[in-house]
């Protein structure tokens, strides 16, 4: 296994970390129901190879991924092989005494004195606003110098400038962020991941494969690009060797649960060094992402010129959630922009397309020249009709009674 330093110290983290969002399933269709015996085979076996970093949440798996962790894994000596992450579910979280109380439950859970890696969940510019108006900062402080936890962190889902923002408003130990070959400008994106780890902090990657979707029935004019290269990889080995290829990145996170996943896993984040891939290697990677463009419904690179909008459209969001839908999964596409634009905003209010007030601001400042508003038409057909709108609603108003 090959490992990275987190910055400012000589700690070593595997550079494949094991997510325990998808773990095995028995099969008996509940989102939690881990088999518990498989899971527990194949994260030994990961461990046993080398991976020192479990990734879990308290929502995973309907909540017993956390459960499941601390009865069946870190135990026997595995406590001390491995850091444990989890995170703090800061969108159900309204009232102060609610942080101390489920902080309180995921030791319970984890069955642990301390959590090695601790995070805010999910954060965006709104729900940091709201946790530090719930005096999240005094509380991380405190949990530190108590020795509860060790490292902090977040991961995060919202836009550039949000994340510039947290990263400077605490003194973080890492951040975790979605970053993949398409993804490279979406979000924190490769600027984030640049500017967080100018400021220090450990950066871990999550969604490298955008979900599964860059790994698994991928376009047949994307499969000839990689074919066409002298190295002979499959999709999955392309997109995570070239997240682990960025020396900035401390750690690439993979949810597994298939045997011949973990080795194929393990095999490549041994294999994938900081700064070694070879010229003709990235130029395959950048031809595969140039065909990914070309073969989306609008030709957005995410790069946010157009941004901020004045009544707060997310406008590449709108585009990579309309490309999705055209090129990938209908239903996961519908969900995503039902979230980021109907539930989780930087403002805490819904943003749909047809706010447009018309500016053409967006228009004006798009170096790719794509007709925004026409553009938005197809974004109202596919993604915002009312049965969208109106679960986004309902979801909103259950997140304010929480
Ligand atoms: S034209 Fe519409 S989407 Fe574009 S900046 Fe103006 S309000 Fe926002
Ligand atoms: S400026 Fe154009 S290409 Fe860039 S994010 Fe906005 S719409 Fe997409």
């Amino acid at each position: 296994m090959q490992y990275r330093n987190m910055p400012g110290s000589d700690e070593k983290l595997s550079a494949l970390g094991f997510g325990c969002m998808r773990l095995a399933s028995n099969g008996k269709g509940l989102l939690s129901s881990i088999d518990t015996e498989k899971a527990t085979v194949q994260i030994r076996h990961a461990i046993d190879n080398g991976v020192n970093y479990l990734d879990t949440a308290y929502p995973y798996h309907n909540g017993a991924s956390e459960s499941f962790l601390g009865e069946y894994i870190l135990k026997d000596g595995y406590r001390e092989k491995v850091n444990i992450a989890t995170k703090l579910p800061c969108f159900i979280i309204n009232k102060q005494q609610k942080i101390e109380e489920i902080f309180n439950k995921q030791l319970e859970k984890l069955n642990v004195d301390f959590i090695d890696y601790y995070l805010l969940h999910s954060l965006d510019g709104h729900t940091w606003d709201k946790m530090v108006s719930l005096d999240i900062i005094p509380f991380m402080d405190r949990i530190k110098a108590e020795k509860r936890v060790h490292r902090m962190g977040f991961s995060f889902h919202g836009t550039y400038d949000a994340f510039i923002r947290i990263v400077d408003s605490y003194d973080w130990d890492f951040c975790q962020v979605q970053y993949n070959i398409i993804d490279e400008n979406f979000q924190a994106g490769i600027r984030g991941i640049n500017y967080a780890a100018s400021k220090g902090l450990g950066v871990i990657v999550m969604e490298p494969l955008k979900g599964g979707i860059l790994a698994g029935n991928i376009p047949k004019d994307i499969q000839e690009i990689y074919s066409s290269s002298k190295s002979n990889w499959s999709p999955a080995e392309w997109a995570l060797r070239w997240v682990l290829d960025n020396p900035n990145v401390t750690m690439v996170l993979s949810g597994m649960n298939d045997d011949k996943h973990i080795a194929e896993n393990l095999r490549i984040a041994s294999e994938s060094l900081p700064n070694s891939m070879k010229e003709h290697e990235r130029k395959t990677i950048s031809d595969v992402r140039n065909k990914y463009l070309e073969l989306m419904e609008v030709g957005c690179t995410g790069c946010g010129y157009c941004m901020p909008c004045p009544v707060g459209i997310n406008i590449p969001g709108a585009f990579k959630d309309l490309n999705n839908y055209k090129m990938f999964s209908k239903a996961s596409a519908k969900l995503s922009h039902m979230a980021y634009t109907g539930i989780i905003t930087d403002d805490g209010k819904s943003h749909w397309t047809k706010d447009c007030i018309d500016c053409g601001k967006c228009e004006k400042a798009c170096p790719q020249g794509i007709e925004v508003r026409r553009e938005f038409l197809k974004v109202q057909k596919h993604l915002e009709g009312p049965c969208v709108k109106g679960l986004a609603r309902f979801a909103r108003l259950f997140f304010k009674k929480h």
